[in-house]
């Protein structure tokens, strides 16, 4: 396909005023928590000559944290889910329905999924993070063939509904690999959706859940053979049809291997020129500028400023939204920009299915309902602040 550069969004000389004049283009790449965030704010406080451009391909924004109640049946997928379109028409954005496939910083150029470039002034970057198919079927050999991949969202939420056709059809072998909060989740959702199968968990040489403290990781160990979870320390090294290779040697029956393994920056940020960290995540300042290109802003898991608990990350774009709509407001019409106050709570809550989850907050343990009730409150909540039409501070996902 050839490229075209999009009309009206070309101009980034434009002059102020005049028959010639062309506002200048703020792109958002991505429906992440954070845009979401800004597309309220930007509904009560529209930037003065600048014209914003939403990139992104679905039109809704799934909220990853719900997926596992989706998986257990206790809500559609349309409840995990926020619209983007009256968030769209309320801020007054243009909405270009596709992807980047690349980005030449220096330029000031994206390239979309749909063969056109798109020019901007700005840009800020909530793309989140990606599986990357490529890089586990190297690991794992037969990954992409047999196993069913968490993200994107969108792809799990449409093929997940064909397992629960299957498991009503005969008892399942599921197979769950991954060891964070997600894989946890998943697993016990599961469980509960489908209480015939047998439910295996594949969570590598460390620890489940590394993240949390000792009690909590033996709580978790407890309440997962209450539920008949088999946990396995080990690694799943391929995929066959009905198995997974183990690194022991031995293979494991399975008809439904399901991959909720880390996720990892995009590839395309490689040839763009931004500073990245480590990790392969777009470096960025405290203002959650980039530290390589005053134009680029990044939030979310995308960006080098996360919380240190990997699963906060939902609650910490959440927050990071406020403080990106006040500098890209700074940033738009050359005031200062502030740095972001990371949240400094530090908390856990990861659900157990059937209402129940696992939390701690700072040396507070909590189990069972309390801990579900909790947490569907926080979820509810946080829902219901992205829906609603006016912009305030983020409750934040938990
Ligand atoms: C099963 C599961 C359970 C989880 N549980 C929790 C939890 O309990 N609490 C928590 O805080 N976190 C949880 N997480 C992690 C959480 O999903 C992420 O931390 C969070 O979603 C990151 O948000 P984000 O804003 O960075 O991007 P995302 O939520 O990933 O959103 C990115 C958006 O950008 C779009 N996009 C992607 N690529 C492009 C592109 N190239 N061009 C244009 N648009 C693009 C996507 O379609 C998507 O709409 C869970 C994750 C999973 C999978």
């Amino acid at each position: 396909m050839s490229s075209h550069v999009i009309p009206g969004l070309t101009d980034s000389e434009a002059t102020p005023t005049g028959a010639g004049y062309q506002p200048r283009t703020l792109v958002l790449l991505g429906s992440g928590h954070a845009h979401v965030h800004l597309l309220k704010s930007l509904a009560s406080k529209p930037l003065v000559g600048v014209q914003v451009v939403l990139v992104s391909p679905h039109p809704r924004q799934l909220v990853a944290s719900l997926l596992p109640s989706f998986v257990e049946g206790r809500r559609s997928i349309e409840d995990c889910a926020i619209a983007l379109e009256p968030l769209v028409q309320r801020a007054g954005v243009r909405w270009l329905e596709c992807s980047a496939k690349g980005l030449n910083a220096r330029d000031q150029c994206l390239s979309l999924d749909n063969g056109s470039l798109l020019k901007y002034d700005w840009l800020s970057i909530n793309t989140g993070v990606v599986m990357d198919r490529e890089a586990s079927e190297r690991s794992m050999p037969g990954a992409r063939t047999h196993a069913l991949f968490v993200r994107p969202a969108e792809g799990f939420a449409a093929l997940w509904p064909r397992v629960v056709a299957l498991g009503a059809e005969r008892a399942l072998r599921v197979t769950v690999v991954g060891s964070g909060t997600a894989a946890i989740e998943l697993a016990c959702a599961v469980r509960v959706r489908l209480p015939n199968a047998a439910v295996t968990l594949v969570c590598g040489a460390s620890p489940l859940l590394a993240i949390a403290g000792k009690a909590t990781q033996q709580q978790l160990g407890l309440a997962l053979r209450q539920r008949g979870i088999t946990v396995l320390q080990d690694n799943a090294v391929g995929f066959a049809e009905g198995l997974v290779q183990l690194g022991c040697g031995a293979t494991l029956a399975c008809d439904i291997p399901l991959l909720a393994t880390p996720a990892r920056a995009p590839t395309w940020l490689l040839s763009s020129g931004l500073a990245l960290d480590g990790h392969g995540c777009i470096a960025t300042a405290s203002t959650l500028r980039s530290t390589s290109h005053g134009t680029v802003f990044a939030t979310g898991s995308v960006g080098s400023r996360k919380e240190p608990f990997e699963h906060l990350g939902g609650r910490f774009t959440a927050f990071a939204g406020h403080t990106l709509a006040q500098n890209l407001a700074a940033a738009t019409s050359g005031a200062p920009l502030k740095p972001h106050r990371e949240p400094t709570a530090k908390s856990l809550l990861v659900s157990l299915g059937a209402g129940r989850a696992i939390g701690h907050w700072g040396p507070l343990a909590v189990q069972g309902r309390l801990a579900g009730l909790i947490k569907q409150w926080i979820d509810q909540r946080y829902l219901a602040a992205c829906r609603s039409s006016s912009a305030s501070a983020p409750a934040g996902s938990r």
